[in-house]
């Protein structure tokens, strides 16, 4: 049989390893998911301490395979970004995520609700990430000021020039950028002062024990302080308990996200349950 470079049999050679095997299969399995129609995403909020009040939301993509099952993330991701296939996927939660909220803004929510989407790195080293971002908002009508990215510091570290001039742009649309699991990576905090951002997402591993630990409280009333000054908002991730919430708000911190307030749900859940969010 000619050999395809598609088929992950033909690929497959005896010495390979577990890890290789297996995202080799991912990979053969994830190149189909879009058409397959296997990729769903799911809805996690973000609550403003300040008013109480949901005011925004988190894609946060899923993936059932037949075969497979339910890929987690963490782990589908990495492998997608390894072959280049995170542009076609960013691309498509992108797009569904701006009709989603199109949808949910028109339908009149109580408050508007800002709709943040996870982009990986490698879009900036490809040129004109601000286009396809253009082309989405044009095609699904969303107000800009409603759209979100969250970018991890990774994504400064090779390109600085491209990068700064993309979030420019995304900036004179009207989208905002968030430092997604800030104080993780390993830049400097150089970048903070050149590249046009809105907030600051402190990593779930410095607030997860925060109510436990004197360091974690440290570092996170340090961000906390930093942010402020830099005039950035401030945005918590992973919380867990009411003890934890109650230490962000003494620290001013401005919006919080976590298991406490909503685990990430599928659409039709997050809307059942969007009313009950808004205490805490
Ligand atoms: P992330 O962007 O830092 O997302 C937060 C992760 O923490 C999510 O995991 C969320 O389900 C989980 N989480 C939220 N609240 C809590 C909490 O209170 N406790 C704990 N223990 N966990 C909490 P998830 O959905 O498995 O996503 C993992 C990562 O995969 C994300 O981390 C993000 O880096 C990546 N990812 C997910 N969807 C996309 C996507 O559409 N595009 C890209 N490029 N990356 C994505
Ligand atoms: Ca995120
Ligand atoms: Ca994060
Ligand atoms: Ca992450």
């Amino acid at each position: 049989a000619k050999t395809n470079r598609n088929s992950v049999f033909s690929i497959y050679r005896p010495e390979m390893n577990k890890n290789q095997e297996e995202a080799l299969l991912i990979e053969h399995h994830l190149r189909k998911a879009i058409e397959q129609n296997e990729l769903e995403l799911y809805y996690q909020p973000k609550l403003d301490l300040n008013t109480k009040q949901i005011n925004g939301v988190e894609a946060l993509l899923r993936w059932n395979n037949y075969l497979l099952g339910n890929v987690p993330p963490d782990k589908f991701i990495p492998i997608a970004e390894d072959t280049g296939l995170i542009i076609k996927l960013d691309e498509w939660v992108l797009e569904k995520a701006c009709q989603q909220n199109k949808e949910w803004n028109d339908a009149g929510f109580s408050n508007p609700i800002k709709m943040a989407v996870n982009i990986s790195p490698l879009h900036f080293r490809l040129s004109h990430f601000e286009d396809v971002v253009k082309r989405i908002l044009d095609k699904t009508g969303l107000e800009p000021s409603l759209l979100e990215i969250e970018i991890t510091e990774n994504s400064f570290i090779d390109n600085h020039e491209e990068c700064i001039a993309c979030l420019t742009k995304l900036k004179d649309i009207g989208i905002s950028v968030a430092i997604d699991d800030f104080g993780k990576g390993y830049s400097s905090l150089n970048y903070l002062r050149k590249f046009p951002i809105n907030s600051l997402k402190i990593d779930r591993t410095f607030i997860q024990e925060v109510s436990e630990n004197n360091e974690d409280i440290a570092i996170v009333k340090a961000i906390t302080h930093l942010a402020r000054e830099l005039n950035l908002k401030v945005v918590a991730e992973g919380i867990e308990t009411k003890e934890v919430i109650r230490i962000l708000e003494e620290l001013g911190c401005d919006e919080i996200q976590g298991y406490y307030i909503s685990k990430p749900l599928p659409k039709k859940r997050f809307e059942e349950s969007y009313e009950q969010m808004n205490y805490c």
